[in-house]
């Protein structure tokens, strides 16, 4: 029998979708990533040989779209999740990637840091060779899901020096790793505990590491970038087609009563409907060739990767502006449901590669230019 994510998906983002208050209000989604583990969602894209779905990236942003369109912030959990699980199932130990297919281990990214800020590829943390241990010590800036995940896929300077870094697989139980206590308190996203991480003399074995030493960038690149552009897309289009459905039905739903006549038969309301709709859908014809793109290793691939998140989080903080304009004053209150789906749009611009980053990196690969 064949796995239907699509359908598996579905009571779950229900459960997002009840929850998504309480975890506006600062909760972890705690109910749904449960219900993703029981349902194999967790495990979507872990090898059949470990227990996993055997799915690949096109599902996965299925999924995270899905659940967007309920939630910013479960959503953004799983994205991290799945970028992290990417880099683990292809050079992680089989006991956690086991874990993972089970729906038992939930992971995450700890890449971005106080010092290098959104420029994650020149990590400033350390990794110390100590007989068959390594001392990580690092100020760690944001990590999705810092206070519940099990692991951290996580970056340092090479042991051997250098400015390309290493990549470990970090339990976040580690005795010297510390998640700051104040927790995640933002503008969007507020259950994604996306939060500061410090290691001081925290021991891990050497075999943590994740690939080689040295080989954290060409993983960053190969790997990490793909996953999270196509999955932070997956999260920027969710949430514009949450704003589109939302807006629709304020505007068809509301009446001005003196005249008879529905927001939606103002011209000037339809018009705007129109340009969210639009760009929704641009947005969703250039992931899905992206995703075509990278399936069929197409020569193109990481202009599209490039051009996906750029695309996609410019257009969501467009959307939802849009989407706050046409709703009115009240859209400024909870009951219309714009304003937690305007205000997470906006984290699609700083996460790295941030907008602006992605800009530079795409202006260089269509000149011709290398990237760094
Ligand atoms: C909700 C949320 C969740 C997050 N989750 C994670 C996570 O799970 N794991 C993780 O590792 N990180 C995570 N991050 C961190 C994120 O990826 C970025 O590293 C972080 O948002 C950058 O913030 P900063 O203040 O350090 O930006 P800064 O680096 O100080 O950026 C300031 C400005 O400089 C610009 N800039 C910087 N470098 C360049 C460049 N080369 N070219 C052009 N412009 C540039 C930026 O675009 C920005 O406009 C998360 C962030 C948020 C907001």
């Amino acid at each position: 029998m064949t796995f239907d994510h699509e359908k598996l998906i579905e009571p779950i983002a229900a459960v997002a979708a009840a929850n998504a208050a309480s975890v506006d209000a600062g909760q972890f989604p705690t109910e749904t990533m449960r219900a993703l583990g029981e349902a194999g969602l967790l495990g979507l894209i872990s090898a059949a040989e470990v227990g996993g779905r055997g799915l690949g990236l096109p599902a996965a942003a299925a999924v995270v779209e899905r659940l967007a369109r309920e939630c910013g912030s479960t959503a953004m959990v799983l994205c991290m999740h799945y970028c992290a699980t990417a880099v683990i199932e292809e050079l992680g130990p089989r006991d956690v990637r086991t874990a993972i297919a089970a729906g038992k281990h939930l992971t995450t990214l700890a890449l971005s840091e106080v010092g290098s800020r959104s420029q994650f590829w020149v990590p400033m943390s350390t990794a110390t060779l100590d007989g068959n241990d390594v001392i990580l010590t690092a100020r760690k800036s944001f990590a999705t899901s810092a206070h519940n995940a099990d692991s951290y896929v996580w970056s340092s300077k090479p042991m051997t020096g250098g400015e390309l870094s290493t990549l470990w697989l970090v339990p976040r139980t580690t005795a010297g790793v510390r998640v700051a206590e104040a927790g995640f308190d933002g503008l969007g996203l507020r259950g994604n505990d996306s939060t500061a991480i410090t290691a001081e003399n925290a021991r891990i074995p050497a075999t943590a590491r994740l690939g080689e030493d040295g080989g954290g960038f060409g993983i960053m690149m190969g790997t990490v970038l793909p996953w999270f552009n196509v999955l932070a897309s997956s999260v920027s289009i969710g949430l514009m087609e949450a704003a589109v459905e939302r807006t629709c039905a304020h505007a068809a739903g509301t009446k001005l009563q003196h005249a008879g006549t529905a927001i939606a038969e103002l011209p000037t309301v339809r018009a705007y409907i129109a340009r969210m709709r639009i760009k929704t859908d641009q947005n969703k014809a250039l992931l899905a060739d992206t995703l075509a793109a990278i399936t069929g290793k197409r020569a193109d691939t990481l202009v599209r990767v490039l051009e996906s998140k750029a695309s996609a989080g410019e257009a969501a903080a467009e959307v939802t502006d849009l989407a706050m304009r046409v709703c009115g004053g009240v859209a400024f209150r909870k009951e219309v449901g714009v304003e937690r789906i305007f205000r997470d749009a906006r984290a699609a611009q700083v996460m790295s590669p941030t907008t602006d980053i992605l800009y530079d990196f795409l202006g260089k690969a269509v000149c011709g230019l290398p990237l760094f």
